[in-house]
């Protein structure tokens, strides 16, 4: 089933050009279709835009989640009808708020007791303000009141109702927040049917959250990594990024691999690159004001600051415009 899905996304382009008595016209590509028309913007945008050579095909497990989760690509188009949230004077900060114990915090299962550390906030809220050209402001932490939310207890661990959390703070949303991005050390689910989140986000509401609680799979048994702080670091980045992209209004994407394909588990995340595809800065483009060249510009330095050497490298290929 997912060959055949993989298959699909890739097909049209075996036409018999040498016998034609017209030229044919070239076969739009989904994505293409998805990206929609360019040329009414500046050409160094649209050239950009159209330019998708550093990005690598969706993979057979990416569009398999997709399909399981019912969810259909969204192309500009579409998320523009959709109509997100602008980006207006007086309404244009990227507000952080954690809450709970950080650098770190405690968690416990059943004969469990773990500590989750988080990275330096700050480095991540130089990523997030180099991917979308906001300023970022990190709140103090606030304390989390666990009897204040919902919760259930899942093969031996706490988690917490995401949307119950989201609820519990709403009315904390600063009015010069153009969203807040919730962090929390603690597991998480949005659903019933989930085993855990990593994160959720209501773009409506100007809300999201993420939890740094599963990247160290060893508290789950899993193996833990050598370079668990540069792992922890890489996936905060890339679950960030994403949690914010969607309180933009964008939606899971599998046009290429991208920041926004849906995610189920760690080697999901893992395989994201901390970049959205040209459909998605398209959209970021169109929406929010966010310029996709200075974007990956900025993020390739901050990457490099942070030691994500293949993360800053892939940008640098990015703005080359070479190959994937
Ligand atoms: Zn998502
Ligand atoms: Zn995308």
């Amino acid at each position: 089933m997912t060959l055949g899905l993989l298959a699909s996304a890739s097909c049209g382009s075996s036409e018999d050009l040498g016998r034609a008595q017209t030229p044919p016209t070239a076969p739009v590509s989904a994505w293409r279709r998805a990206l929609g028309p360019v040329d009414d913007l500046a050409p160094e945008h649209a050239s950009w835009l159209l330019d998708a050579r550093a990005y690598a095909q969706t993979d057979a497990r990416t569009l398999a989640i997709a399909r399981r989760h019912g969810e259909r690509s969204q192309g500009v188009d579409e998320h523009l009808a959709a109509a997100p949230n602008p980006v207006v004077d007086g309404r244009s900060t990227l507000v952080v708020q954690p809450l709970g114990g950080f650098p770190f915090d405690v968690i416990e299962g059943n004969d469990f007791v773990g500590l989750v550390r988080t990275p330096p906030l700050a480095h991540l809220a130089a990523v997030l303000a180099a991917s979308f050209g906001l300023a970022v402001e990190v709140l103090p932490a606030r304390p989390l009141v666990l009897d204040s939310v919902s919760g259930r207890t899942r093969r031996g661990f706490t988690q917490l109702d995401a949307q119950s959390v989201l609820h519990s703070v709403a009315a904390e949303l600063p009015p010069h927040a153009y969203a807040m991005l919730t962090l929390v050390n603690h597991d998480l689910y949005a659903l019933p049917e989930q085993d855990y989140a990593f994160g959720w986000s209501l773009h409506r509401d100007r809300q999201g959250i993420a939890s740094f609680a599963r990247f160290d799979p060893s508290f789950h048994g899993g193996l833990r990594p050598d370079d668990l702080e540069q792992a922890i670091l890489r996936r905060s980045v890339r679950l960030l990024l994403h949690e914010c992209a969607h309180m933009f209004g964008l939606t899971h994407c599998t046009y290429f691999r991208c920041a926004l394909g849906p995610i189920d588990v760690l080697a999901d995340l893992d395989a994201r690159p901390p970049y959205p595809c040209p459909v998605c800065q398209c959209k970021l483009l169109r929406s929010a004001g966010v310029d996709p060249i200075a974007a990956v510009r900025r993020s390739v330095a901050v990457f490099a600051q942070l030691g994500l050497h293949d993360e800053a490298a892939w940008g640098r290929r990015r703005l080359e415009g070479t190959t994937a």
